[in-house]
């Protein structure tokens, strides 16, 4: 096969052990920057130019497209799905995933679990946003947050008030959300292929810290996960279109809840943490399911 590997990054963990499993398995696999992609989106040829060359019989396509380049990331990866290229994870659900909004709305339709969570656009009714997500303590999140910047914890009704008068202040899109106490700091991450969970790992936030992102100082561990999370889990994947997902639960004393569904999982963690060889399963999976034009959309999302 000849597979291309949309990231900017050659020298990144996860880029390079698809490279690594790639190649050990015979396939050509070529890593293309998006950034420096230009497209001809006019012709009934669809095409990628890059640098020199233009970009042609790929017969897949693994985004690992980072949060700041989701907008032109996505837009190289629905000119691949024009030309045929099989994606391992769709560019509509891609574009899903990052709006931490539109995810929790697509779960709840789908009935998945999550943190009751309310969401406003204006001040004017702060008390009854609060009421409405039953009160301080509360998380409060920048929607365009990543790697836990952005999240807040208010422990008081004024503290979450003014916190979010601060954020309204500064047109920041934010979310209110119930704060789940029980889950320690801790939250787990389910890495997702296909239909099942491949590989999870707990992740504890650091001593006083609720937030358990391995980049504020979080450390992970090989968990056993529960047939609920397991679950859970696969619906979160599903529900967002995502083939390969990183979903991240809480558990909470009325079962896991879907806080998250990252579509560009980092490889580093689970593998360490797991000893799991999950960039070897993602090549495995794309063995098994690639074919030619085999998107929902066909670019066309
Ligand atoms: P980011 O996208 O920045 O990682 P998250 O929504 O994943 O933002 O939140 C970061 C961390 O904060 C989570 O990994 C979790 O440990 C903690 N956290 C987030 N929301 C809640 C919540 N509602 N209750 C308890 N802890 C939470
Ligand atoms: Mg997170």
């Amino acid at each position: 096969m000849k597979i291309a590997v949309l990231s900017r990054n050659r020298h990144l963990y996860s880029t390079r052990r698809l490279i690594e499993e790639g190649i050990n398995r015979g396939h050509e696999v070529k890593v293309i920057d998006c950034l420096h992609c230009s497209m001809n989106i006019t012709s009934a040829n669809p095409r990628i130019h890059y640098h020199e060359d233009v970009l042609e019989n790929f017969d897949v396509v693994v985004p690992r497209i980072g949060a700041s380049v989701t907008f032109y990331g996505t837009a190289v990866l629905r000119q691949f799905e024009m030309m045929g290229t099989f994606p391992v994870n769709e560019s509509v659900a891609i574009t899903r995933s990052r709006d931490k909004l539109r995810s929790l709305q697509l779960l709840a339709r789908k009935g998945v679990g999550m943190p009751v969570t309310g969401f406003a656009n204006k001040p004017d009714n702060v008390p009854e946003l609060l009421k409405m997500v039953g009160g301080a303590p509360v998380v409060i999140k920048l929607l365009q947050g990543t790697q836990g910047i952005g999240v807040v914890l208010a422990e008081t009704r004024t503290a979450a008030e003014s916190v979010i008068e601060a954020f309204m202040g500064l047109k920041a899109d934010i979310l209110v959300q119930e704060f789940i106490k029980e889950a320690g700091g801790a939250d787990i991450r389910c890495f997702v292929i296909g239909d099942k969970v491949i590989a999870a790992m707990k992740r504890q936030g650091a001593e006083g810290e609720f937030r358990s992102n391995l980049h504020r100082g979080g450390s992970a561990s090989l968990v056993r996960i529960t047939p609920e999370e397991r679950k859970t889990a696969i619906a979160a994947a599903k529900a967002m279109g995502l083939n390969v997902a990183g979903v991240d639960l809480l558990r909470s004393s009325r079962g896991p809840l879907v806080m998250e569904v990252n579509s560009s999982p980092g490889l580093e963690g689970i593998e360490n943490a797991t000893g799991k060889n999950v960039a070897g399963l993602i090549l495995n999976w794309i063995e098994k399911n690639h074919a030619p034009w085999r998107t929902k959309t066909k670019g066309r999302g």
